[in-house]
């Protein structure tokens, strides 16, 4: 994002913003920085054509075929039949594995596919298990990769029963299908930083497939930058009856500061930006009560994570044999599709994430924000969010150009303090996930 461009995207400013510049008003310079630059608050919008041509490209119809081809393996059930071409998780998990290397051959071999195989004992049973992974290179920083997973496993009422109908559709067909889409559109361009997609197993009777990934990534150090599960996306009829078809949750690890959360603001900023009729909530939760998913194994192994979930749950159409299609909005399903697609291409093109920042009392009461400079920094403007401790996402983004410093002169607006964190920005205005926060006072 260039000065223009920021110039453009100049929209509003959130109240608090304006307070925050006015008393910083000072000899006609709105803020004090040594460039003499001014800073300027801005809102992300959808700027990137690239990405606009990535979530363009996301087809109610192939999601919905995605969804009808896995429901009809009747049983995707952790311990159901794997020799069968038709039925169980064996079936299901070949076909998945054959779309990826479809979509590859399509794309020039982008994808490489790949089973990750783990021995467990899963409700009493020995076996072989196998997720099933397509990774997508970056072509300038490989060893930066972003997780995206959706679970490939289903269950009805009975989590023992591996034999009878557990169709899945929304639990996690939906989830799939999310990751079955990127794939397919992702894999047609490049990307400077690495994604895996992955179809998790063995989630319904304990995580068993994200935690053997998992821990197979950190055993091999792998630079695991973020990681979001994708599971029941796509139904907008809660328990309640609530009807919501323009709001998606986003649950991360607490507490408020915590990288995690980090995450999600970052998901939720980068999905509103390119669906301006959609909310990203975040809950300040690592997922609902008494409920967990794939995103919980990457936090036992110390990565980033959160998880995405329609606005309310309907224990009507999960776990069980009402978990159909027909239950489903596709519309809806393809909207938190896109959330995922704006968030992860802003993500796979983006400089990497600044270290923390920091802070220093000056005279004349002033605090001087200060932060280091990547390897790619000549090409680098930086963003400072800014929020009040009472706020979850971000009250205000102040664009500060290609310093690597920033003079508050003034906390009176934030009389409970604020936390203040980073985003580094490259010439086609992708930003990195935000710092970690410092709380200032
Ligand atoms: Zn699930």
């Amino acid at each position: 994002m260039n000065r223009e461009r920021a110039m453009k995207i100049l929209r509003y400013a959130f109240l608090i913003s304006i307070i925050f510049l006015v008393s910083f008003c000072n000899d006609n310079k709105m803020v004090n920085q040594p460039s003499s630059q001014k800073a300027m608050v801005i809102s992300l919008t959808a700027d990137n054509p690239k990405i606009e041509a990535i979530i363009h490209q996301i087809n109610i119809d192939s999601v919905r075929s995605y969804i009808d081809q896995l429901v009809g393996f009747f049983t995707r059930h952790t311990n159901s039949d794997t020799i069968s071409g038709e039925r169980g998780i064996g079936a299901a998990r070949r076909w998945v594995f054959r779309k990826f290397k479809q979509l590859s051959q399509q794309n020039g071999g982008r994808l490489k596919v790949t089973y990750h195989n783990f021995e467990a004992n899963i409700l009493g049973v020995q076996g072989l298990h196998r997720n099933v992974v397509a990774e997508l290179p970056g072509t300038q920083n490989p060893e930066r990769k972003f997780v995206i997973s959706g679970h490939l496993d289903s269950r009805n009422r009975n989590l023992r029963d591996s034999v009878n109908f557990a169709p899945g559709a929304n639990d996690d067909g939906s989830g799939v299908a999310c990751i079955l889409e990127l794939a397919r559109i992702f894999s047609q361009f490049e990307f400077e930083n690495t994604i895996i997609f992955v179809a998790f197993t063995g989630e319904e009777e304990g995580l068993f497939g994200s935690r053997a990934f998992a821990r197979d990534l950190k055993s091999q150090n792998v630079n695991v930058v973020g990681m979001v599960t994708n599971d029941i996306i796509g139904n907008i009829v809660g328990g309640s009856g609530k009807i919501d078809s323009t709001s998606v949750r986003c649950f991360s690890e607490n507490p408020t500061d915590s990288p995690h959360r980090q995450l999600a603001r970052f998901i939720k900023l980068q999905g509103e930006a390119y669906l301006p009729d959609f909310t990203v909530n975040l809950i300040q939760s690592r997922d609902r009560p008494g409920r967990g998913g794939d995103h919980f194994a990457f936090y036992e192994h110390d990565y980033t994570a959160a998880r995405l979930t329609e606005p309310e749950d309907n224990l009507n159409h999960q776990h069980n044999m009402q978990d159909l299609p027909e239950f489903m909005s596709f519309t809806y399903l393809s909207k938190v599709i896109k959330v995922n697609a704006a968030y992860l291409a802003t993500w796979a093109d983006a400089p990497v994430t600044p270290e923390a920042l920091n802070v220093e009392k000056i005279s004349g009461g002033l605090t001087k924000i200060s932060w280091s400079k990547g390897e790619e920094a000549q090409e680098i403007n930086y963003i400072l969010a800014f929020r009040n401790p009472t706020s979850v996402s971000y009250d205000s983004l102040l664009w500060v150009g290609k310093t690597n410093e920033f003079i508050l002169q003034s906390l009176e607006p934030y009389p409970d303090g604020l936390f203040l964190s980073l985003s580094a920005v490259d010439k086609d205005s992708n930003e990195s996930i935000f710092s970690k926060e410092v709380f200032i006072k």
